[in-house]
This record gives C-alpha cells, structure tokens and sequence, in this order.
C-alpha cells in the first residue's frame, strides 16, 4: 500500500507550511508513512482541513482549485482568479471586450483554475496568455460569487505587481486602465468583481510575501 502526500500551498498568503488534518484512523502502514504535516484527528472534524502556519489561515481543501467535473447530484462552483494589479497608488482595470461574456463591464483580469493548479499558478499562466505579463503574486483579498450558465461562479482575487512591462494590449478585453483608487468606484463592474471592489475601497492594504 501506498499513498502519496501532496502538502499544497496556501490560497491566501501562498506559503507551502500547510497543515491537513485529517479525520479518521489510518491502518497502520498510512499512519507510519504519513508527514508530520498530517494531523489525524480521530472521528470528529475540528473544523476546516487544512491550515497554515505561515498566516494561520484555515480552509476546506474542497473549496479550493479546480473543481472536478460535475455529476448527477453536485454542480461544482467555476473557480476562477482574479489579479488587482498594483503600481504605487493606481490599479489595472479591464474592460470586457465586445463578444466576450460581461461585454462593456470592468473587471480584474485573471481566469479559470486547471486541474492541478494552484490559484496562484493558475494567475500567473491567465496572465500570461491574456495580457503578455509576468507578475508577483500576493496574497488573497477576498471572494466574489456570481454565476456562468447553470453553475455557480467563485471568483477569488488577490494583489500582483509586475515584474517587467506594463500590458499593453488583451486577448479578452478593450481597453485597460490604471485607476487611482478613488476613480474605481466610478465604473460599472461585473458582479463577482464588486465585493473585491468593495474591500479595496475600504482601504485593504496590499500584501505580498518576502521573497
Ligand atoms: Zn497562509
């Protein structure tokens, strides 16, 4: 018997000091194999399954990356990630190009999450693709819920920075702007943006890791 231990990383700071507890009593051979990052927790759940001990964030693992295909009874959320991508005081908004979905309004660029993705991975290669940029992935500022056809959308965005030239062009938009804060609430953005919005304009703070 064999089991093969993925630690993960965290979806809010992006740290690799993750916790899983775990519910229920291994045989043997699982609990002598398994990391000392695997916590067993007996029969009763103490909450979330994973934690981390860089930010002491908690979470469900379930919750988190790509969402498995649907079957007859779960409709799975779309997981998509978006970037507020800062520049001193001012922040890259987008534009949703005619013919794509939420044409006309603002959003923070980003995508869908692939299988075997990180959130924060599946960022950096969205931004890529979308606008030709390298970026520095901060941490999560928070979640937008809205929906795509039948099924519900989670859209979780956090703080970037470039590392290197602005865009200058989209695959999926029509225009990109850097907006100072106060100018942000001045445009019409798509529903799952508007929570995101709601933070920054509150006064959330950037935050990114030390390299
Ligand atoms: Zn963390």
């Amino acid at each position: 018997m064999s089991f093969e231990w993925v630690r993960g990383t965290c979806p809010r700071c992006g740290a690799d000091q993750v916790l899983h507890h775990v519910i229920g009593m291994p045989v043997r051979e699982v609990y002598n194999s398994s990391p000392a990052w695997v916590l067993w927790e007996g029969c009763t759940g103490p909450g979330p399954d994973r934690e981390c001990l860089g930010c002491a964030h908690s979470w469900w693992s379930h919750d988190v990356g790509f969402a498995e295909e649907e079957d007859d009874e779960y409709l799975p959320p779309l997981r998509v990630v978006g970037a507020v991508i800062i520049d001193r005081d001012r922040t890259l908004a987008a534009r949703r190009a005619p013919g794509k979905s939420a044409a006309g309004l603002w959003e923070f660029p980003g995508g869908k999450i692939e299988q075997g993705e990180s959130p924060q991975q599946a960022l950096i290669r969205e931004l890529r693709e979308e606008l030709g940029v390298e970026v520095e992935v901060g941490w999560l500022i928070g979640r937008g819920i809205g929906t795509a056809g039948d099924h519900e959308l989670h859209l979780d965005c956090y703080w970037a920075r470039l590392r290197g030239a602005p865009p200058t062009a989209s695959t999926d938009h029509d225009a990109l702007e850097w907006l100072a804060r106060e100018q942000l609430a001045g445009r019409e953005w798509a529903e799952p943006d508007v929570p995101i919005l709601e933070e920054i304009l509150d006064g959330a703070e950037p935050r990114f890791t030390p390299a």
